[in-house]
């Protein structure tokens, strides 16, 4: 029997924060010059994110996902993987990385035991990859994927953040280059979440705008019926090629959100939104029992209430935070928590 919170939403699905560092700094994420990071000290090691990660399967959750910041910069990831593949409460473990390291760990990590994974791309354009990111990483990325496919890596999936008068022209040759490479494209609105510190309402590329264009391009577009929690709306072309739209920002999807983040330094967030975390860094390292963590999480997961997208949504209440909140409290920020 699931653990379900006040709108009946399970807890299922845990996105791990395993580091706060990123080689990139992508417009949408980090786009400032300065951050606070986590300090050292305050990052969970693997025994201790292994510890709540078997608390958090014996309250039901069974999909996890690695992300970050950067997660292929956290030194060992494999370990943690090998460790995770192996609990048998784990029914999906995936990853989503930026790409840069790929080529040099997508053998370690499959190895481990790692078979899903997600890389984030936004364009396929050298000159504009380096506008975006502030490095000159395009071909790492594209060989990264390369070298994925190579290990064993089926059914990637492929995000791209569509900004208006950015990339949004870019959107064929994304879904053209997913079919080149097997993977399954997916366009994501420019959020508002922290973090995102340019955000406007007018660089955000709607998904109805975004059904439009490709529709138009590729003479129709037509829904895949299917009831799941994944975030994205997929959709098929006439050839059958299937992407995604994943509509946080104009069509949010809280009312079947079974999702909660764990951020490096053991904070836990029910919502993207949350103003608040609850500290389980405080609670591992003291000598808390099992029994007593187990109660902490129920407690809390049946108390949630949150649906930070949609309030955003309903009450028109959407501001980019400042840079000058994040760096005096960090945990807002996306790279933080966990895309
Ligand atoms: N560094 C890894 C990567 O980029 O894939 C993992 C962490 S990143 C925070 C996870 C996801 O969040 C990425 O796909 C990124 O595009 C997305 N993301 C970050 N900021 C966003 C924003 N303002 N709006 C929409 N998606 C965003
Ligand atoms: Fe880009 Fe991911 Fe790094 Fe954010 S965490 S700057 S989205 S690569």
């Amino acid at each position: 029997m699931s653990l379900l919170d006040k709108f009946q939403r399970p807890l299922q699905n845990l996105r791990l924060s395993v580091t706060d560092r990123c080689n990139l700094r992508c417009a949408y994420c980090m786009p400032e010059q300065n951050y606070t990071w986590l300090p050292r000290k305050d990052v969970l090691t693997f025994e201790e994110i292994s510890r709540l990660v078997d608390v958090f399967i014996g309250l039901g959750v069974n999909h996890i996902r690695l992300t970050g910041g950067e997660p292929l910069l956290r030194r060992d990831i494999e370990r943690l993987i090998r460790n995770l593949a192996d609990k048998p409460g784990v029914e999906d473990l995936a990853l989503t990385t930026n790409g840069v390291l790929l080529e040099k760990l997508s053998e370690r990590v499959f190895e481990a035991g790692l078979h899903r994974l997600t890389v984030s791309l936004d364009t396929l354009r050298a000159d504009r990859f380096k506008e975006l990111t502030k490095r000159d990483d395009l071909h790492s990325v594209m060989a990264g994927i390369d070298a994925a496919r190579a290990v064993g890596f089926e059914g990637l999936k492929i995000d791209t953040v569509v900004m208006r008068g950015v990339n949004e022209d870019e959107m064929i040759d994304l879904i053209e280059y997913g079919k080149r490479v097997g993977a399954e494209v997916r366009f994501i609105e420019y959020m508002d979440v922290g973090g995102a510190t340019r955000w406007s309402m007018d660089d955000v590329v709607s998904k109805s705008k975004m059904l439009d264009l490709l529709a138009e391009h590729y003479g129709g577009v037509s829904p895949v019926k299917e009831s799941t929690c994944a975030p994205a709306d997929r959709y098929t072309l006439p050839d059958g090629t299937v992407f995604g739209v994943i509509s946080s920002t104009t069509a949010p999807f809280c009312s079947s959100c079974n999702r909660s983040r764990l951020t490096a330094d053991g904070q836990w967030y029910l919502c993207l939104y949350a103003r608040d975390g609850i500290d389980l860094r405080e609670v591992i390292r003291s000598d808390a029992s099992t029994e007593e963590i187990r109660s902490l999480l129920e407690r809390s997961w049946r108390g949630r209430e949150n649906r930070g997208a949609e309030e955003r949504l309903i009450e028109n209440d959407r501001k980019a935070f400042s840079s000058g909140e994040l760096i005096d409290d960090p945990h807002f920020e996306m790279h933080k928590r966990g895309g």
